[in-house]
Order: C-alpha cells, then structure tokens, then sequence
C-alpha cells in the first residue's frame, strides 16, 4: 500500500514562518529573505515527510497567509481596488490578507471566515464585475518544480473549484453560476501545465462536498469537473475530501473519470458504510482517511488495521492518509516537557502521525509481530488514566429536572428586577479590561516563579480597584473585575480543572501569523477548589455597584480544546458543566448575584450538514449549558455571551439556553440580528454590542445614541442592556476609556428620552 497526508503544518516546528513573516511586515527583512525563510521551511518539510517514509508528498499546502487566497491568486481573482495600489506582488498578496494603508492608498482587507468546523480562518475571494479568472499565479507550479529539483515527484494541491465558489463572496449581482465556464477553463489549464511538469497525481481539495447537497449544487460540479477531467492527460487526479461525507455525491463522483477519492474515516464515519453500498470502481484509488487530522492522540493499530482489512474486501487500490491536512494539528511532540514521557506515549502532533501512517502500512503489509504494533496495542489495553466513578454516577443519575431552571424565564426576571434594581437600559462590560504589559509581566513573573502569590495577587487587585473606580465614576451599572488573572479564557480555566493538560510549543495556525494553543481534555474533568471566587468577591467588597462573575462555559471549553477519544464530547462536556456549577453556585453563596457564562464558541462545532445540526450537537450542547445554570435562586442573574461568528441560524438554540441575559457581537453585521430577534420573538434580555472592539476607532456619543434608537425600534426597551461587543482586553487604555464614557453617555441621553 502506499502512504500520503493531505497538507503538513506550515508555520514550522518553532513558528519559523511567524516570525519571519512578522519581521518583513516591520520591514526588518526584504522579500527576498521572506521568501528564502519560506523555502528553508518547505524543503525541510518535505524531507522530513520523505524520511519518515510517507510514498507521496504534497505540495501547495505551504502559504505565507492561506491556500484559498493562493488558489485566488493563482486564478487572478485580485479585486480591482487592489490591483489599483500597484505593488509588488507579494505585499499585494499581504495587501488583500491584511488590508494596506499607505504611500500608493488606503484598502481593507478581504474577509476572512472560519473554515468549515476548524479553528483555521481563510481568505474570502471576491467575484465581482471585473472578475477575468485567467490562470496567471506561478507559486503553484514553481513549488511542484523546487520539489522536484530535490528528487521529489510531489503531489501537487490546490482548492477546487467547486469549493472556491461554495467559499467566495460574490458582487454587483453576480452569481457563482456566471463563472462556470472560466473557471473550469482556468482549471483545466493549471492541470495540463501540471501535467506539462510531469505531475503524477493533482489534489483538488473539495471539501464542501461534505455540505448538504442539492441537484442544482451537484449540477454545477458536474459542469465543473467534465471540463478539468479532460485536460488531465496522463497524470492522475484526486478529488479529496475532508471534515464529513459524501452521502449525496458519491454516486455522482463514481461516474466521473476521478483517479482518486479522499474519504474522511474519522469525521465522516458514514463514508464507509456509503462506499459498502454503492461500491468503489475499479479505476478509482481509494485515499482512506485514517489518521485524525485534527486531533492530537495516537491512532489505534488494532482499529486501523480492522477498518483496512474490511475496506479491502471493497477494493485492492488504497492508499492511507490523514483525515484532513495536518494544519490542524502543532507540530511535534518532541517539544514537549511539562507533560511527563509516560502521557507523552499517547500523543501524536503531525511529525508522529507520518511514522503512524507509515507502521500501519508496514504492519498491514508484514504481519503484528512487531514492537511498534505491540507498543500501540499495549497504550490502548489499560486506561490513560483514573476514571472519576463518582461523577460519571453522578452524571449517569442526572435527571430532566437537572437541566431545568425554574420558575420560569420571565417570572424569573421580575423577580431579579426587583433584587437588582437597575435602570432601564442598563449598562455593562463583557468582562476584560486592557491587558497591558504591566499585566502580562505581572503573571509572566508569577508563572516563573519571580514574585510570589501575595505579590501577583496585589498586583491584580490594585488593578481591578482602578478600574472599579473608572467604571463607578463613569456610572456603568454592572462593574466586572476585569480578568487581570486570565492568559485565555479557555486555558484559565482549564489550568484551575482536573483533567487537562497543557503544552509547550503546540500551536495550531488560526490565521496568518496567529497562532492558539489549545489545551488537551486528558481524562475526566472536574473542579478541585473555587477558581474565580476570590477575585469577584473581592472586587464586589469595592464598590456598591453589582459586580458580574464571570466564567467560560463549558461548550467553548470544549471547542477550544482537543477533546477525547476514549468518550463522546458529550460526556466531557457534561462534566465541565458540572465543575462550572459548583463554581456558579459558589460565587451565589458569597453574595454574587449576576453570573456570565461566556460560550464565544458555541457555534464552532455545529456540524456541517444542517440535518445533522441537533441530532448530533445542539441536543446535548444547549442542555449543557442549562446544566451549569439550573440550581441558582431566582433572584440571581444569568447573564452569556457570544461573539465570532453570525448566530442567525441557531437564535432558537440559543434562546433555548435559557440564560436571563445575553451580549451578542452585532456591530460588524450591521445590527442584522435584530431582525432575526424581533422575527422569532426572543426572549432572553439582551445587549447587542453597540460599538465594534475590534477597532482602535473610538465611537461618538451620537453614534452610539444612533445606534440605540435603532435597538429600540426593533426591541422592547425593557428587554435591552448596553455594552460593547466583546472583552476590551486587546485594547489600549486610553481609547477603552473614552469609549466606555460616550457609552454610558449614550445610554443616559436615551434613558432620558423614555
Ligand atoms: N469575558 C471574556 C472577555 O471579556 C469574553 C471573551 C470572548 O468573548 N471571547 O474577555
Ligand atoms: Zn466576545
């Protein structure tokens, strides 16, 4: 059999490229240097791919920003407002990842979403009126050449057309099916180019195949790919998928002249049972996803090995890969030294998962008597690590009631009303204030043991009463602490559970040169000791204000995390639910009466065909939730947060939470959401952000009244809290501060009015 992977890591083993990338755009390092960094990179990843034995090599998967905005360049789909700045071609391409402001004008950036259920954010094409598609890029075909001077028949890759349209925004009125024709064209020319290089094999990722489908959908591919398979000559073309199934495309893509078929093993386990019943032709080369893409253990041998020998009663033509590209995953265990040798055994980052590809192949071919199969087989064999009986009993015997709060929402609500005594409109903040160096230091110091806890913890009290003080003289009404203490609000939390683990070095791309660290979900989590009550008691003995506790809930803990294998998310998430309970209860006996449970990530696991939404997310993700408030009084107020991404489609999910208040990003989308709310009859109290955070821009007082005035002609005033649209942390201080001011001017002036 023969081994591939999809993509490999590209911002290299120590985030080479980061650093690299950042030095040119401070302009410490020209172009040339930027793209010798660049080339060091992928030359040391092939070979490192190449001597680990894997039999075929990508190329294309490495970029200096994103492969949708290569595949865009490639087709010269450069909006004209860019071409207009005239500049070089790669800090045009820097240009339309990043936007530019300078000597040749002044351009934001293209959009940038997240990709598909990944973490990883891509540049959004744009078509518009003076779209010409024209294969003009070069990056594509000079990577397969530099492969090939080094001895390597690489695999050369690229998004395909069928996904580009599925991904792009589309202007004055046009419609992906305007571009058809071109862009097959223009497809059909870079695989005959490729073909000319000598390309063996081309991989067109397609993964927006694992979308709901319909025959309109499937109708455009079809058109797409009977003009790219004609021009592929001699080489060989596989259309690779990835993060779901094929249930609606497969017995479309049996009767295309595909020469190969990436099928997700892991992430659409329904692909085998879809290739069992239809059948996999004879001239189709299965490319079997077996190696998690995108997440950090180890792969089963014993399960492995089972799945191929089933899958080879269907075909002799296989050749195992990875379930996704390995972007999503760091990229090396060898990295790490806070997690000890023994728990490092069962992990495995994209450098490990080539040697597991490459032993399952070995152990397919030459029998399991050997040591790597008897060492994977024997981590498997007893449990990573100490069940919590108690809690899973505990978890197993939770009954509807458990997830019910009660009395109800809006008598619930009156009741607070009275306990709170708050204005209408009243005013707030999401949670963080400024984390300026001084506050970083602070725990950069701790965490190295340079100051003590007394220190670290004088520290960031001093710092919550300035900002005490500035919040009470402004007149906000509900006063937040400021979350001084926090790195991230997922790794915060997770350091003060048991149950996780943390690393070093394993960062995963999110965009450009941004990188997360996800914490790993190692066994059953669950709350030892109080996290977050000392620091909101402490800021609630300040002042006479109410202060807002506030905590991460357990559906983003989860999505920000890398989860288990051993049990379903659910059942982690229940538990997180569970911890963050005692801590809400908690927070409720020392006297603190509004509680956030901020869930950012909500959406981010939603699964990718909208049938499957509430089967196999929403039905356990919302009681989740519900779980962690279900046992506090009435008089004490829920309040969540969301932000990232557009809520729209889930809004009955999300009033289904069944928190008392919600604070929503809204600004960004122009306050489209409100419709939504209004439509539906929402019923969840809420503060849509009025001003954007993710901007220096200081809002006027007028703008924000503006905005207000529109709140309430789609709201009842009752129902309606001010605030901006996230946590104020990547903020400077000055410009926090007078925005916050002409909010709460805003607020006042409006008050006035009712
Ligand atoms: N409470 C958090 C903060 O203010 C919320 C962050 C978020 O929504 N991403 O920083
Ligand atoms: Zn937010």
């Amino acid at each position: 059999m023969t081994t591939t992977i999809i993509g490999y890591p590209r911002i290299g083993e120590k985030r080479e490229l980061k650093f690299a990338t950042q030095k040119y755009w401070k302009h410490q390092i020209t172009a040339d240097e930027l793209n010798t960094a660049g080339q060091e990179l992928r030359q040391h990843h092939w070979q490192t791919i190449q001597a680990a034995g894997i039999d075929q090599v990508p190329t294309g998967d490495f970029s200096f920003f994103d492969t949708t905005l290569d595949t865009a360049v490639l087709l010269n789909l450069i909006p004209a407002r860019f071409k207009k700045l005239a500049l070089a071609p790669l800090d045009e391409y820097f240009a339309l990842a990043r936007g530019y402001q300078g000597v040749a004008g002044d351009e934001k950036a293209l959009s940038m979403k997240k990709w598909f259920n990944t973490n990883y954010h891509y540049i959004v094409p744009e078509f518009d009126n003076d779209t010409e598609i024209r294969a003009q890029g070069t990056k594509l075909f000079e990577e397969f050449q530099e492969a090939k001077s080094l001895g390597i028949n690489a695999r050369p890759s690229l998004i395909g057309p069928y996904t580009l349209l599925r991904l792009s925004r589309f202007l004055d009125g046009r419609t992906p099916d305007d571009f058809l024709p071109s862009l097959a064209a223009a497809y059909a020319e870079i695989v005959t180019r490729l073909h000319g290089l000598g390309a063996d094999w081309i991989q067109l990722d397609e993964p927006a195949l694992v979308y709901d489908q319909d025959a309109h959908d499937l109708d455009r591919f079809t058109q797409l790919y009977d003009t790219i398979l004609t021009a592929k000559g001699t080489s060989r073309i596989l259309l690779q998928t990835y993060f779901g199934d094929v249930r609606d495309s497969y017995k479309l893509i049996k009767t295309l002249p595909f020469d190969g078929l990436g099928l997700d093993f892991v992430e659409g386990p329904e692909n085998a049972a879809i290739i069992e019943q239809n059948g996999v032709p004879e001239s189709l080369t299965l490319f079997a996803g077996i190696v998690n893409g995108k997440n950090i253990w180890r792969t089963n041998y014993q399960q492995s090995l089972a799945f191929l020998a089933n899958l080879n009663r269907l075909t002799d033509h296989v050749v195992l890969s990875t379930s996704s590209s390995l972007l999503h995953v760091p990229y090396t265990v060898r990295h790490e030294h806070h997690i000890s040798e023994d728990e490092k055994k069962y992990l495995a980052f994209a450098e490990e998962k080539l040697t597991e590809l490459v032993e399952i192949d070995h152990i397919q071919a030459n029998g399991t008597d050997t040591l790597a199969y008897k060492e994977n087989t024997a981590l498997f064999a007893v449990p990573r690590y100490a069940e919590n009986k108690t809690l899973n009993a505990k978890i197993a015997a939770l009954t509807p009631a458990d997830y019910q709060r009660t009395p109800e929402r809006a008598t619930r609500l009156a009741i607070q009303a009275k306990e709170l005594n708050l204005p209408v409109l009243p005013t707030t903040t999401i949670g963080s204030f400024p984390q300026t160096a001084a506050v970083r230091r602070n725990r950069a110091k701790f965490r190295r043991g340079e100051i003590d806890e007394a220190d670290y913890t004088a520290f960031n009290e001093e710092e919550t009463k300035r900002w005490l003080k500035f919040q009470e003289e402004i007149g906000l009404d509900v006063l937040v602490h400021g979350e001084f203490e926090r790195n991230d609000m997922v790794e915060y939390f997770g350091e003060q559970l048991a149950g996780f683990r943390f690393t070093d070095n394993g960062w995963v791309q999110s965009y450009g040169t941004r990188g997360v660290k996800p914490p790993i979900i190692w066994g059953d989590v669950a709350r030892t000791h109080p996290i977050t009550v000392d620091t909101t008691v402490f800021a609630q003995s300040q002042t006479d204000k109410w202060v807002k506790g506030m905590l991460t809930g357990p559906v983003t803990i989860l999505n920000w995390s890398f989860p288990r294998e051993d049990v379903p998310n659910k059942l982690s998430t229940e538990q997180i639910a569970l911890a963050l309970q005692g801590e809400v209860l908690d927070l409720e006996k020392h006297g603190i009466k509004i509680i956030q449970i901020d869930e950012p990530a909500l959406r981010e696991n939603l699964p990718l065909r909208q049938s499957d939404w509430y089967r196999k997310y929403l039905d356990w993700a919302v009681p989740a939730f519900r779980l962690v408030a279900s046992k506090v009084q009435p008089t004490t107020q829920i309040h969540t947060h969301m932000c990232y991404s557009e809520f729209g489609d889930i809004i009955q999910a999300i009033d289904d939470l069944d928190a008392d208040v919600i604070s929503f990003e809204a600004s960004r989308a122009d306050f489209t959401l409100l419709d939504v709310l209004k439509k539906v009859n929402f019923q969840t109290h809420v503060g849509p952000g009025v001003y954007d955070i993710h901007s220096p821009r200081i809002p006027s007082e007028s703008e924000i009244v503006d905005i207000i005035h529109h709140i309430l002609e789609k709201l009842p005033a009752e129902n309606i809290w001010i605030n901006p649209d996230c946590g104020l942390k990547t903020r400077e201080e000055p410009e926090t501060k007078q925005a916050l001011i002409n909010m709460v001017a805003a607020a006042k002036q409006v008050r006035e009015e009712l």
